[in-house]
């Protein structure tokens, strides 16, 4: 065999973001003091009802299969969620729960996408996009949104960036890694544009809740004629922190839902019931008090990046990341060895100052550097002295 790798997955490469955190739990095992800021997971539990309703599904023998698509009484609370705090009506049918959101984002791909079909991904983009959309046949159609527009995706770049191949636009909002929530109005002026074209909308609004001092909206809430040809992806790993539950979740037309139900039905079949089970009860027990610890770790850390030389940081409005700009710091040296990259930084950085971050290659943002500040807030200020102790080594 000359080639033992299918084309769709011969250029595919771990992900960015699970391979620095692996690395980092390997020095941490191996008694280094790394400070983990490289995976983005939330550092609180699993709400405690949530954690015993899964607890008493596996004792209580509820340890079969469920429908495919999820049970039927996750799928109607999930309804109820989306009228109650998005202000959108869908049925259950008309909604999909899967093995975490990255799955649900590939079961959406896989039911869109014919061979060669376009998806525009403003960047920085969530690392695990682009290959998806390659896996599933399609080709990602990168725009880069600068730090001009908070990293922002504009009207005018939108309809620049139709061809009458372009299939989907994906929109992510608060967006990781930048944390940039887009605005009613911004929103509004996408959908003016949107409009004028038959394509879909992912959005992707796993952050919603983490936001701060601004309000999330749903496009398809700021422009209900949109709904249907747009995909509302959500799940349970931010704002539950359930990321190993893997639990998330689609909302969309009918007919898209029916056929993403279908494939989930031959590839994964029904995600665990104990986690469905437990993702029911956990929509009953958001904890609103994240919000501020969230916030003040946040202004620690981009108010710590700021004093540093070379570094710029605009301040997130949502999700749990500070990104970066360190350009300033390129073509400078740590004890000899040159920067030239964001990967040689964060590289320099885990290496000497115990701090793992993941480089902004891995987002489509050369040039910039992911935090993550879902970690203890004095593990926000120990990060932030290591760095100013490792910048005060560099030399040109
Ligand atoms: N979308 C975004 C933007 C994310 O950051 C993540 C984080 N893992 C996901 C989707 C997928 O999350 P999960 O599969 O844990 O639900
Ligand atoms: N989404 C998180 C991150 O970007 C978790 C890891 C992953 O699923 O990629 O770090």
């Amino acid at each position: 065999m000359e080639e033992r790798l299918s084309r769709r997955v011969r250029t595919i490469r771990p992900s960015a973001t699970m391979s620095v955190d692996s690395k980092t739990k390997q020095l941490i095992a191996k008694g280094q003091p790394v400070i983990n800021m490289s995976v983005g997971e939330p550092d609180f539990h699993t709400p405690v009802p949530a954690a015993f309703a899964g607890i008493r599904a596996i004792t209580n023998g509820q340890t079969r299969y469920t429908e495919a698509a999820g049970m039927l009484a996750l799928r109607k609370a999930i309804a109820h969620k989306l009228q109650a705090e998005n202000g959108l009506h869908y049925a259950p049918e008309q909604i999909v729960v899967s093995n975490g959101a990255k799955h649900t984002l590939y079961n959406i791909f896989v039911t869109i996408l014919d061979e060669g079909d376009e998806v525009i991904l403003p960047a920085p983009y969530w690392t695990s996009y682009p290959e998806q959309i390659r896996v599933a046949g399609g080709k990602p159609v990168v725009i880069e949104c600068g730090p001009e527009t908070g990293f922002k995706l504009t009207p005018d770049q939108l309809a620049a960036a139709i061809t009458p191949r372009t299939k989907a636009v994906l929109l992510n909002s608060p967006c990781n890694p930048t944390g940039s929530v887009y605005h009613e109005e911004e929103l509004k002026a996408l959908g003016e544009v949107l409009r004028q074209h038959d394509i879909y909308v992912v959005l992707d609004e796993i952050y919603e809740r983490l936001v701060y001092g601004v309000k999330h909206v749903s496009l398809v809430a700021a422009c209900p004629d949109l709904y249907d040809r747009s995909l509302v992806v959500n799940g349970f790993s931010k704002a539950f922190a359930m990321t190993g539950w893997r639990l998330g979740y689609v909302a969309a037309p009918l007919d898209l839902a029916k056929a993403m139900a279908s494939f989930q039905s031959h590839s994964t079949g029904s995600p665990a019931t104990m986690s469905q089970i437990a993702g029911e009860t956990a929509l009953a027990h958001f904890d609103p008090s994240v919000i501020d610890v969230f916030r003040r770790r946040r202004d620690a850390l981009v108010a710590g990046l700021n004093s540093l030389e070379g570094v710029r940081c605009l301040v997130p409005e949502g999700a749990f990341y500070a990104f970066p700009d360190i350009r300033g710091v390129l073509g400078r040296r740590y004890e000899g060895q040159a920067i030239e990259t964001s990967a040689d930084y964060c590289e320099l950085l885990l290496e000497h100052a115990l701090v793992a971050s993941v480089p902004g290659e891995a987002f489509g943002a050369p040039g910039y550097v992911r935090f993550s500040y879902a970690v203890r807030d004095e593990d926000v200020i120990e990060a932030v002295n290591r760095m100013r102790e490792f910048h005060s080594k560099l030399t040109n």
